[in-house]
């Protein structure tokens, strides 16, 4: 039985997740999968309430989940920044979710390239290092001895204004930084990902030809890793990554990406797979509590209507399985997927005409098929 913590959170959240537990509800009716979901009433109608985000209750509470199924927050009533980083960014933090796992899928027809050749990335996006720790300033150029200290958790760093700034212009910085303990971490999950799949090699994308510091180390560490596990390694810069994922996006398997461009990169593998309500996300942490989600955010606009895609939630419960021991009953939804996908059972981002509900449960539908 494993424990899993339900949290809807905002707009279409709440819809997607319903369809996705109906769907998980499925799974247990066929499979030797059992769960019980706790409800977390997370999200901007608490914080509005109360101004409560994340608490120490709320922490406690998922520390004791084997796995948290996540749906969205986002409110329109709520200045941008404060639900995303009080809840969302607090608790990948928290839980020291450092790898981002976005599969990029084909599920013709309904690809925009139209080309009768399947492919099924894996984007890893490192989660918690590279240009997104928030460690940076804007600063007065006239004080040009200054030293500036950042220190974020365990980080100090001085950096010799002089050699930043000598006309003293004002300016602002942003400090990208990778450890050789986070990419290590990081590498070994991307070849054991990789080597799961039965794969041979796994891409590594960079701009390790400007910035050489943080890239070139990176790839150092990928290097020995790849011996270490006897697999092959390829290097790919961010700007040709984004053209042959246009071109040849079949010629990849589990790529590796460093955070500022995993999070360009995989938005562009959302609309590369039919758009925001096709793809789901894992923020995950291998050895403790991971969180699977859509990659789509509240949508305001069209919350309350009964037609957001729940695809994108499915998958992500797709995904939860997977990481939780249930390859098998991964497949099946996938399958059952797929099949809803072919036989035009879908809402009207994808030119269907069925509700959020009745995608769910023609998804379930076809997995208890599956059974007979
Ligand atoms: P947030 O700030 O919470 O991320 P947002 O509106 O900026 O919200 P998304 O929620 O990701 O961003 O959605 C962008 C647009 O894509 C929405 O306005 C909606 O029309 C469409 N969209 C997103 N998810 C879905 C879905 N599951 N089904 C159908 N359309 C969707």
């Amino acid at each position: 039985m494993k424990h899993l913590a339900i949290i809807p959170g905002d707009g279409i959240g709440k819809e997607v997740i319903d369809a996705g537990m109906d769907v998980l509800d499925a799974v247990c009716e066929i499979s030797s999968f059992d769960y019980d979901g706790e409800l977390f009433d997370i999200g901007s109608e608490r914080y509005l309430a109360n101004g409560e985000l994340l608490t120490d209750e709320d922490i406690d509470g998922l520390r004791r989940k084997d796995a948290i199924y996540f749906g969205a927050i986002g409110d329109p009533r709520v200045k941008p920044g404060i639900l995303e980083q009080g809840i969302l960014l607090r608790m990948r933090a928290v839980f020291d979710q450092y790898i981002n796992l976005r599969p990029v899928t084909s599920w013709f027809p309904l690809v925009p390239l139209k080309r009768e050749v399947p492919f099924d990335i894996h984007f890893l996006r490192e989660n918690t290092e590279d240009f997104y720790m928030g460690a940076g300033g804007t600063f007065d150029g006239r004080r040009k001895d200054a030293h500036i200290k950042v220190k974020r958790e365990m980080y100090e760093l001085d950096i010799d204004l002089e050699a930043v700034s000598s006309n003293g212009d004002d300016f602002a910085f942003e400090i990208g930084l990778l450890s050789r303990g986070g990419i290590s971490r990081f590498a070994e999950y991307a070849f054991e990902y990789a080597q799961a799949r039965g794969e041979k090699k796994i891409t590594l994308v960079d701009k390790a030809n400007v910035c050489t510091h943080i890239y070139g180390m990176q790839r150092a560490v990928f290097e020995e890793k790849s011996k270490e596990y006897g697999m092959g390694l390829e290097y790919m810069y961010v700007d040709a990554m984004a053209m042959a994922m246009i071109v040849r996006p079949e010629t990849f398997g589990t790529v590796a990406v460093p955070n500022l461009f995993g999070d360009i990169l995989t938005d562009l593998g959302a609309q590369l797979q039919g758009g925001l309500g096709m793809g789901g996300s894992g923020n995950i942490n291998p050895k403790g509590v991971s969180m699977f989600e859509p990659i789509h955010g509240s949508a305001p606009d069209i919350a309350g209507q009964k037609k957001a895609n729940p695809i994108a939630a499915v998958l992500a419960a797709q995904m939860l399985l997977e990481n939780q021991g249930y390859p098998e009953e991964g497949c099946m939804l996938k399958k059952a997927v797929r099949h809803c996908l072919d036989s035009g059972l879908t809402t009207p981002d994808l030119g269907g005409r069925l509700t959020t509900g009745e995608v769910g449960k023609a998804i379930c539908r076809h997995i208890l098929e599956q059974k007979k």
